[in-house]
């Protein structure tokens, strides 16, 4: 078998990447859906693998892993290898959980970091009813996480939060030292959504990046023996393009609050800091931004090896995403606890896909679909008038 063409086309938001072979077996992937400008970033890999074999993944992924980066750039690549599993798992006539090594679960747990309900205002009770809603959602997550401090914005809805001032533009890294004003008022908005979930359902944060190691500590210790699971990216993280690992071993050993980060981050390599020193508790890099499916499979086993849990990340993922999230989530070890839901940019997605109602939320949980390759595929007559213009071949050939 060989790749006879490589298609990207925005479908929505989303850049959605479409693989064919000479035996007409094609495979999807797609990056998320924040990242539409990433076209011309993934066709730059066509000429790369055209005539290789997509069934020989990994042997594909060496000619092109070492073109991508941090995030944003990694989903580039990432989206390919989605593409290639998919292939290999519809030539095999098996789902791509058993070329990963296979289920160890037949069902497999997600967080809600998406799933969102407008906040009325900033107040602690603001933070307590948006709180109630997520948890009354018909899903029952087990895990609910919520933006807080630099990461909720709290530096520009709440006046003198920390010592700075801050940068409005869009996604300008704003980091400092949070004042003693900014710190009761982000206790008080965290506790109240503590008292709204109980001992229900645990509650992550994702915090920054932004804070400092002094702040992510007192945070840190001030939240222990509380129903927090984890605090995530305080210091680097998100879209930050370095990973810094000997300020988390500053926080980390001093706490016994689960620190989290990894998101951002590309390739295994850029996890051996944080793996080899345990510099955090928990690792959530997105299969679509780390370089792919067995990517993550390997920095999960790895990660395992030194204690260290798996909660990767996916709230932009859309449907492909999720298709391949459930696949990966069944193979890795039990230091997996459960990835974050990715839900489509619009509804009509459920109306061009087939395959995602097999992917329903009950209890938190998602059962393992045995339909070879990802297990989602187009209805391309129905999804044909979501395509651009430009986008117009997507589905021929
Ligand atoms: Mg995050």
């Amino acid at each position: 078998m060989k790749i006879t063409d490589l298609k990207v086309a925005i479908i929505g938001n989303l850049p959605v990447v479409r693989v064919t072979t000479d035996e007409g077996i094609d495979g999807i992937g797609a990056a998320e859906t924040t990242k539409p400008y990433l076209k011309s970033m993934i066709e730059f890999y066509r000429d790369m693998i055209i005539g290789k074999d997509p069934k020989e993944v990994e042997r594909v992924m060496l000619g092109i892993r070492r073109m991508g980066a941090f995030k944003p750039w990694g989903a580039a690549v990432s989206s390919i290898e989605f593409a290639l599993w998919d292939i290999a798992g519809k030539a095999a006539g098996i789902p791509t959980h058993r070329l990963l090594g296979g289920k160890i679960r037949d069902k497999v747990q997600v967080y809600n970091g998406n799933v969102r309900f407008k906040r009325n205002g900033n107040e602690p009770e603001d933070y307590a009813a948006s709180m109630q809603q997520m948890k009354d959602h018909p899903y029952n997550f087990s895990i609910i996480k919520e933006a807080v401090s630099f990461h909720g914005g709290m530096n520009r809805t709440v006046d003198n939060f920390y010592f700075g001032t801050s940068v409005t533009g869009q996604r300008h890294p704003n980091r400092g030292t949070i004042t003693p004003k900014g710190f009761k008022y982000l206790m008080k908005c965290v506790e109240a959504m503590l008292d709204v979930l109980g001992d229900d359902v645990a509650l992550a944060l994702d915090c920054g990046p932004g804070m400092t190691v002094p702040d992510a500590l007192k945070l840190a210790k001030e939240l222990e023996g509380s129903n927090i699971i984890w605090l995530e990216d305080m210091v680097t993280g998100d879209y930050t393009p370095y990973v810094l690992a000997d300020l988390y071993k500053q926080i980390t050993p001093y706490t016994t609050t689960q620190i989290h980060t990894g998101e951002q981050i590309y390739l295994r390599q850029n996890f051996v800091e944080l793996v080899e020193r345990n510099a955090v508790n928990i690792l959530g890099p997105d299969p679509a931004d780390v370089g792919g499916l067995a990517e993550m499979k390997f920095i999960c086993e790895y990660a395992d090896l030194h204690g260290i849990l798996f909660a990767p990340h996916g709230r932009f993922d859309g449907l492909i995403g999720l298709a391949a999230h459930v696949q990966l989530a069944a193979t890795l070890p039990d230091n997996y606890l459960a990835f974050e839901l990715p839900q489509a940019d619009f509804e009509w997605w459920n109306d061009i896909m087939e395959g995602h109602e097999d992917l329903e939320v009950k209890d938190s949980h998602i059962e393992v679909p045995d339909t070879p390759g990802l297990g989602v595929t187009f209805i391309p007559e129905k999804a044909k008038r979501y395509l651009r213009d430009e986008d117009a071949d997507f589905f021929d050939n």
